[in-house]
């Protein structure tokens, strides 16, 4: 990827990806490194060519599937809530989607493992971070509901999708200390939890209502 590709032009250039970072900053995203991560990552490159223009406007995005890139606060909020607690070493994401996510926790972890059930999605993100040269993030096609039980325990989980509650593999396979943030409930009620893990006790704070798609088993090649 050359860098006029990476960096943009026009509705991609620097300064509109200025003006979504400052957005964020107004929402209360005061996290210096997850603001600098998102002023610095491509999302144009996450998208179909002909949405490139609306990458840093704050809305999510379809991308293809029916499913959709998150709102960039929702990343930022989220990222923030996960790095909350200290540096992490292994997180799991469920539902890679575009990858962008992904992206912006590769840079800000050691490791990131991420799931998605849907195949095309999940190979054209693998490529966009191959792209990247974000070599820390390992893609899987799978159902995220079974987490990734070979390389937890995690220290950090983050799913873009709402079950109906937090799935009980995902709470095994979080770490005693760990986070878990993701959205939980039924479509129009849905809320931002953060799951805390402390040896068998585990917390849980809700953040805010949210709308996200939802958690679904099985994988679709
Ligand atoms: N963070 C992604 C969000 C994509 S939308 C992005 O910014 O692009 C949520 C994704 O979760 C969808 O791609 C959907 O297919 C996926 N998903 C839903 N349920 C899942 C499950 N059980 N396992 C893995 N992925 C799942």
């Amino acid at each position: 990827m050359n860098s006029a590709t990476v960096n943009g032009i026009g509705m991609t250039s620097p300064r509109t990806r200025d003006r979504l970072i400052q957005r964020l900053a107004d929402r209360g995203i005061d996290d210096y490194k997850v603001l600098e991560v998102m002023r610095q990552t491509p999302r144009h490159l996450f998208v179909d060519e002909a949405l490139a223009h609306r990458a840093y406007e704050d809305t999510a995005l379809p991308i293809g599937f029916s499913q959709t890139l998150s709102q960039p606060y929702i990343v930022a909020r989220m990222t923030q809530l996960l790095l909350a607690g200290g540096p992490l070493k292994k997180v799991l994401e469920v539902g890679t989607g575009s990858g962008y996510q992904t992206a912006v926790l590769a840079q800000l972890v050691e490791h990131v493992y991420s799931v998605e059930r849907i195949k095309p999605l999940q190979l054209r993100a693998k490529k966009r971070l191959a792209g990247l040269k974000l070599y820390n993030a390992l893609c899987k096609h799978s159902d995220g509901g079974l987490g990734w039980e070979r390389e937890g325990p995690f220290d950090g989980i983050l799913s873009a999708a709402a079950p109906k509650k937090v799935p009980a593999e995902l709470l095994q396979q979080l770490a005693s200390g760990g986070r878990l943030v993701m959205p939980v409930g039924d479509a129009g009620q849905q809320e931002l939890v953060l799951v805390t893990r402390e040896g068998s006790s585990f917390d849980c704070q809700v953040i805010e209502g949210v709308n996200f798609v939802p958690f679904l088993s099985g994988t679709v090649s």
